[in-house]
């Protein structure tokens, strides 16, 4: 492909993702092929001789598409929708058009600095404290892959400042501390990582959040057994249920126990932190003054498509103690006199993306007020699903709504007053049978979650394209499902109970 030929295919690639984007609300939300689909259509080796890019352009319709799970369609309520915005796929558009892979100053000089800058504008537009800012010179920001990518850098930086400060404690005593509802990216980074991982119980009456109380016992038991706790991945809104860790009481507990690294893992709600009116409920300014590391992930309700997890700590030293092996042919001398930031010792590869562009395009063209109006609209949104849930005969919430996310399960008001009608083991049954008849609809789509045994749904608001008459739609389909599945479960036991007889 020659210059002109790239021209034309790039307008023809514009158009037909303009038509994708029109086309969006009539398609399905999930992909409907059988696993194994694409090998009846892509042959097993590779062509011998080059093709016309129009026959490949056109196979990406016809081969990908119809595999492809729409995460920003208006009525993906699953996980939490991905990021999507224009700006940002053309942010990606021209980053892959200078194909930088950035890993220093002198390899893109643009690639870093944009990025010390730009992250810097968000942890503005998140209320941060200037600690975390690159131009502190001390703490700074730096982007990652994902929320995983972003906690096991922490965790290396975090055993490896623990390791300096007490050099005779074995690598066995030491333990990572999550919670029961912390995502599984921390259990992840024990197994990488060779560490043991120790997931201290939440409480539903606590609105499953981690307390400064049981951080404390668990603390002192572990610490007199010998265990070293050095970090504790907290939550300010998990993926199961939106649940925020009580930072203000751990912030309490840790003054007493210097040694142990603070990770906020805010990989889904940070991106609340920019509407003032939230930081007080989201713990903003404790985070401020506790925190070693926070992660934001910036590609679910940020506005920038997949990924652009960005992840700031207090001081980089650490993270560069940890991770800087600067072989010969790396060094520069811009790199040894300190006056730039090499990002190589930031994470844990080499290269990197150009991702800071597709932020930065996003930051300018919605301004700190558009991306705020984006996270109320979708709150908003929410709380109008609420509404319709508390009103339904048959759906009832089982934790308080977090920002844009919903949990709720199939159980019968009439039948929850008289406390006799189901057992949980019961409820649990109906629900997952429901649950998998939502599951094989391709106009709607949420995922389960289990909430100390309590299996029950979730529904999370975030695609920009979702208004309130997908809400309504999507009451409407559970209302529909709820009927259908209460039925079928009392001709089940009907017909049960007339077989015992
Ligand atoms: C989505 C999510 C993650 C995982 O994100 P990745 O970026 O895919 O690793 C981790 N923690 C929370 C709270 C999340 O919501």
């Amino acid at each position: 492909m020659d210059i002109e030929q790239f021209r034309k295919a790039g307008y023809q690639a514009i158009d037909r993702i303009c038509e994708h984007f029109y086309a969006l609300q009539e398609k399905p939300v999930m992909s409907q092929v059988k696993p194994g689909y694409l090998s009846q259509l892509v042959p097993a080796t590779p062509p011998e001789k080059g093709e016309d890019f129009q026959i490949i352009a056109d196979d990406f319709q016809r081969c990908i598409m119809p595999g492809i799970t729409h995460w920003t369609h208006p009525s993906f309520f699953a996980y939490f929708p991905t990021a999507n915005s224009f700006e940002g796929i053309l942010g990606d558009l021209y980053a892959s058009s200078v194909s930088t892979p950035g890993f220093n100053w002198v390899a893109s000089p643009a690639a870093t600095e944009l990025e010390s800058i730009v992250l810097d504008w968000a942890a503005c537009l998140l209320g941060l404290s200037s600690v975390f800012k690159n131009t502190s010179r001390v703490g700074g920001g730096v982007i990652q892959t994902t929320a995983s990518d972003s906690v096991l850098t922490a965790v290396v930086a975090a055993r490896s400042l623990y390791q300096r400060n007490h050099p005779d404690v074995p690598l066995e005593s030491l333990v990572i501390y999550t919670t029961t509802q912390t995502h599984s990216l921390g259990a992840k980074a024990g197994l990488i990582l060779g560490i043991k991982v120790k997931a201290l119980e939440v409480k539903l009456e606590d609105q499953l959040c981690l307390r400064g109380e049981d951080l404390e016992k668990a603390l002192e038991k572990d610490t007199n057994a010998g265990l070293r706790p050095f970090i504790l991945i907290a939550t300010v809104g998990t993926t199961s249920s939106g649940a925020i860790d009580d930072i203000p009481e751990i912030g309490e507990v840790v003054k007493s126990y210097p040694d142990l690294w603070i990770h906020i893992d805010a990989a889904w709600a940070g991106c609340a932190f920019a509407a003032p009116e939230l930081r007080e409920k989201l713990y903003v300014k404790e985070i401020n003054e506790t925190a070693h590391s926070i992660c934001v992930n910036f590609h679910k309700w940020g506005l920038v498509n997949f990924a652009c997890s960005v992840l700031w700590v207090r001081d980089r030293q650490n993270l560069i103690e940890a991770l800087d092996i600067t072989p010969a042919f790396l060094r520069t001398k811009e790199g040894d006199s300190g006056v730039v930031t090499d990002y190589r010792n930031w994470h844990l590869s080499l290269g990197r993306r150009f991702r800071s562009l597709k932020l930065w395009f996003v930051l300018r063209s919605y301004g700190v007020e558009g991306f705020r109006n984006r996270i109320r609209r979708s709150i908003k949104l929410n709380e109008g699903f609420v509404e319709l849930i508390k009103q339904s005969p048959n759906l009832t919430l089982v934790t308080e709504p977090s920002l844009a996310l919903t949990v709720f399960r199939l159980a019968p008001k009439s039948h929850l007053d008289s406390q006799s009608s189901y057992s949980l083991a019961q409820l649990n049954e109906l629900n997952k049978a429901y649950h998998a008849s939502l599951a094989s609809r391709s106009d709607i789509m949420l995922t389960q979650t289990n909430i100390n045994g309590i299996f029950c749904i979730r529904l999370a608001v975030g695609s920009p394209f979702t208004e309130e008459k997908h809400i309504q739609q999507a009451y409407n389909v559970l209302e529909e499902e709820a009927k259908s599945a209460l039925q079928l479960w009392k001709q089940g036991h009907a017909a049960n109970s007339e077989a015992q007889v």
